[in-house]
């Protein structure tokens, strides 16, 4: 439960036994007049697209936690908002962005650069962020952990030059834990996947789902692990985030995160160089900082190209080289993230 207090920040009340990761995620805020009642913003219901700006909607109360409170600007509200420039049609911004349906190996399986297949395992996300592709993907018939991973499995098989697994989505811990050994069953199979590698931002969004089963696995895996966060901003790393990646490394996973570089939010040398420097205080690198792919609905959050480069080397300026992200950009047809 969430109690808007007189402070800056809402807190919530605690909890009499921790929850469990699949009620906290049905207990989210989908309602844009909920969600700007527990901020204290709720004049701007009024300026809200209608309907959501066709894609729902959806934050998780503990995120919600993170916001401040009375603060239209707060960063990670920008997130999740949905904003009438949403409806706004922008030459060049299109559906699919990042030719994914040209890269469909089989079934929900992208195998577009050299030694990586990447599994579209879930469509579900905890969050919908304003930003993402998501919003038009046709994840109905893609879903790579439908049946038993079958279609997903036969293709590694097939092809030995695969050495890494990167589960994808949507977000593939939106999975249950049994679904997860039932893949690692699978692969068990296959000696020439060495690494799974998960992208997720769930441990960000819901870090209750890094529970006693998933860590179990993950630990007990035989393969080399790596799992890419999603975090924006360093107002998403609270303590509860903190914990839920002491615990990955504990069971012997390397932890590194993507961002997306978006205009209002984290488009500045200090916002980014804090974030790097609260990534690294909770043990986790920083990888890529993405520049926006052109996805309809999206066009309010791009930065250009000239102000990112100088955003970065702003950060080479002031941060060790290992906590400045690769800025890239994702094309269709490369054989590998554009670094710009
Ligand atoms: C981004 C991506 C990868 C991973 O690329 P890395 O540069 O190894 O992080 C793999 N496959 C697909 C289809 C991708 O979009
Ligand atoms: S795929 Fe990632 S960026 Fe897109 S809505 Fe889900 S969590 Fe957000």
């Amino acid at each position: 439960m969430i109690t808007a207090s007189t402070g800056a920040r809402i807190t919530p009340s605690a909890p009499a036994a921790p929850a469990d990761w699949r009620q906290l995620w049905r207990d989210a805020v989908t309602d844009t007049g909920e969600l700007l009642a527990l901020l204290g913003l709720r004049h701007l219901v009024g300026r809200l697209p209608p309907a959501d700006a066709g894609f729902a909607l959806r934050v998780p109360r503990g995120f919600v936690a993170r916001m401040r409170h009375g603060d239209a600007r707060d960063p990670l509200l920008l997130q999740v908002l949905p904003q009438l420039a949403e409806l706004d049609e922008t030459p060049g911004f299109v559906t699919d962005a990042v030719g994914d349906m040209a890269a469909r190996a089989a079934h929900g399986v992208l195998h577009k650069y050299h030694g990586r297949a990447l599994l579209i395992a879930s469509g579900s996300c905890a969050i919908n962020c304003r930003y993402c592709f998501r919003r038009h993907f046709p994840y109905g018939e893609e879903i790579a952990a439908a049946g038993q991973w079958r279609q997903a499995l036969e293709h590694l098989q097939a092809d030995a030059s695969i050495s890494e697994l990167i589960l994808s989505g949507g977000d593939p811990l939106a999975l249950t834990t049994a679904k997860l050994e039932e893949l690692g069953r699978g692969l068990a199979e296959l000696p020439h996947i060495t690494r799974l590698r998960i992208h997720t931002r769930l441990p960000v969004v819901l870090p209750e789902r890094i529970d006693g089963p998933l860590l179990a696995w993950l630990d007990a895996l035989p393969l080399q692990k790596v799992l890419v966060l999603h975090a924006n901003h360093a107002n998403e790393i609270d303590v509860g985030v903190d914990a839920a990646c002491r615990r990955l490394r504990d069971a012997g996973v390397t932890l590194l995160n993507q961002s997306v570089l978006l205009r209002g939010i984290n488009d500045d040398a200090d916002t980014l160089a804090g974030l790097s420097e609260r990534l690294f205080a909770a043990g986790v690198l920083p990888y890529y900082l993405h520049q926006l792919d052109r996805v309809q609905g999206t066009a309010h959050f791009e930065v250009d190209d000239t102000r990112a480069l100088a955003l970065i080397e702003a950060l080479r300026q002031r941060l060790p080289g290992y906590l400045v992200p690769k800025l890239v950009r994702e094309v269709a047809g490369d054989a590998a993230k554009r670094p710009l």
